[in-house]
Order: structure tokens, then sequence, then C-alpha cells
């Protein structure tokens, strides 16, 4: 029961998730508000549909992948969205893949627990929903190695599992609703901080004399080495075949990140957690995009200790 597969939200990540799920030999239904990807789906034999509703009209299974949480809300529940149709539901599974705050994904998950299968599915007599965000980005998305951070029930996302090999590498089991979500904004925050530490930090060496090659091979074989300094090298120049190398272009939007950042702040004040970085961190991120670099990758961060300087 996993052959019909419907799928919401062709964008960057979508379009290529999709595309993997169909390679693989799923039997993919799609929908997007913009016509003309949905056009080139329906050039390439594949069935669209005009709103969600009739997607989960012809899915046992349907997968979403949109911008954030309000788009996910309008997917669900506005009009002809995926629960229009009443307390009856065909899909059996709803896994939700954006990146969203982990409240709305509780949110989806107790909406849908209050439903009932139009048919038994299996073992399975109520629908399921999952909060399955990615990491890897758009270049994972089309190679099919994406990881896929799972919250909601455990049952369902073992059932799940051939859906989540065929658009990635990995799918770690985070534990119930919302959990999946919570990862995936902790991953961000930690990320974004630690861009800003290794590109402070190189700001500063180069202020003082040391080249940025220099310092990133010491940090690399030191104990400031992490995925900022020795894959994502925010220096231009100092790697090949990164964002930093080719003007910021592609990568991870600067916008993005001060979405996902957002998510963490709002997540953080709801239940009282401390989180200065996170705020510190956001604030930077909001300036850049403020500046006019909301379209770059978010390495270029590293430029924003050089706003107003000589360079
Ligand atoms: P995108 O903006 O390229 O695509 C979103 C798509 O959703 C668009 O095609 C849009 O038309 C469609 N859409 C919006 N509202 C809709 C609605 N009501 N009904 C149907 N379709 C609708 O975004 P993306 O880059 O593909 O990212 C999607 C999600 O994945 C985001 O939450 C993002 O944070 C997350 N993410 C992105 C990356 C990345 O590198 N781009 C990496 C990891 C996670």
């Amino acid at each position: 029961h996993l052959q019909n597969v419907g799928f919401i939200g062709l964008g960057n990540m979508g379009s290529r998730m999709a595309n993997n799920l169909i390679k693989a030999g799923f039997k993919v239904t799609v929908n997007d508000l913009n016509s003309h990807v949905l056009d080139k789906f329906s050039h390439m034999g594949v069935a669209t549909k005009k709103t969600p509703f009739e997607v989960s009209e012809a899915s046992d299974v349907v997968i979403t992948m949109l911008p954030s949480s309000a788009h996910v809300n309008d997917v669900y529940t506005g009009p002809n969205g995926l629960l229009h149709g009443g307390k009856l539901l065909r899909p059996w599974l709803f896994i939700d893949s954006s990146t969203i705050d982990p409240q709305t994904s509780r949110n989806i998950s107790s909406t849908i627990s209050n439903y009932i299968l139009k048919e038994k599915k299996g073992d399975f007599e109520k629908p399921f929903v999952l909060d399955a965000p990615v990491s890897g980005g758009v270049i994972a998305a089309e190679a099919g190695t994406l990881t896929f951070m799972v919250g909601g029930s455990e049952e369902a996302f073992f059932s799940a599992k051939p859906l989540f090999f065929s658009m990635g590498k990995g799918a770690i089991y985070c534990g119930g609703p919302g959990n999946g979500s919570a990862a995936k904004i902790c991953n961000n925050l930690a990320l974004a901080v630690s861009m800003l530490g290794v590109s402070e930090a190189l700001a500063l060496g180069q202020s003082l004399g040391v080249a940025a090659s220099t310092l990133s091979k010491i940090f690399n074989c030191s104990s400031a080495r992490c995925w900022s300094s020795d894959t994502y090298n925010p220096v231009p120049g100092v790697m090949e075949g990164v964002p930093s190398s080719r003007d910021y272009n592609g990568g991870f939007a600067s916008k993005l990140m001060a979405k996902d950042l957002n998510l963490a702040a709002e997540s953080a004040k709801r239940v009282g957690c401390k989180h200065p970085l996170t705020s510190q961190a956001q604030k930077i991120y909001t300036e850049l995009c403020q500046e006019g670099h909301e379209g770059k990758d978010f390495s270029c961060v590293f430029r924003h200790y050089y706003t107003g300087m000589d360079e």
C-alpha cells in the first residue's frame, strides 16, 4: 500500500524528490500552485491534479514539500485541502518534509488522529502523519542522498522506509509527532552558529595578517574543525566547488536560514529555553537578507564582517 504516492510542492527540493520516486517505480500524482511546473510533469506523463484534495483521492500516501508552516496548514486544512473530504480519508499516511515548527507538525498530527480510513489498509485503521524534514539541499535531493529526520508513529516510520530510501540515503527516527521538525531546526541552529563562528574567526585572522587558507588548514586539523570549516568553507578561494567559490550562488539561501532561526527562536520561547546565540544569529542573518543577500548561500555571512570596511 505504498504504490500510489501523491506529491505536493514541486519546488527546488520537491521536484527532484518526486522525480526520484518516479524513477523508483512509484505511481506518482502531483500538485503545485505553479502551473508551469505542473505542465512540466504532465509532459513527462505524470498525473497532475488541480488541488491537494484531488491528490488525496488518488493516493495511498501523500508527501508535502512546501516553504513554511502557513503553506502546510493551507494544503492540509484549507479549502480543497487534503482533509477537505470530511472525516473519511483514502491516504493511510501523510508525510510532511517541509521545514516547519514542531508545534504545527504536532497540531496536524492531532487533527488527523481524529480521522479514519475509507478502507482498512493492512494493519491500519487510522491515518498516520510523519514529520520528516530533510538535510542535504538541492544537490542531495537530485542525487537521492537526502537524510530524513522523522517524528510520529514508529510503526508508520518502518512502513514508509522504502519511500525515504528512494529519495535519500538515511532516515533517522526521532520519536513522537513533531520530533523530526524539532531535530531539523536544532541542526540548522547549530549550523548557523558554527558558520558564524568560523566566519568571525577567519575574518579576525585575516585582519591580523593570517591568510584564511592557512587558518582553515589549522582549524581542519585542530579543535575548531567543523563542517563549516572543512566542507563548506565561507571564504572565497579556500575551497573549490562550494558556494563561496562561485559568488555564493546555489546552495542554501540566507532567507531559508533566517526562516529556520525564526522557528528555533519561537520554539525556544515557547518552551522557556535560553537562546542567546539563536537571537544573535537570527539578527545577523535577517540583516543579511535586508541588505539584499536573501537569495545568496548562507555562507555569504562571511561578507557581513567586511560591510562598511575597506576591503
Ligand atoms: P521552493 O519555494 O522552491 O518550493 C516550494 C513549492 O511549493 C513551490 O513550487 C510552490 O509553488 C509550492 N507551493 C506553495 N504553496 C503551495 C500550495 N498551497 N499548494 C501547492 N503548492 C504550493 O522551496 P524548496 O527550496 O523546495 O524548500 C521546501 C522546504 O524544504 C522548505 O521548508 C525548506 O526550508 C526546506 N529545505 C530546503 C532546502 C534547500 O536547500 N532548498 C534544504 C533542506 C530543507
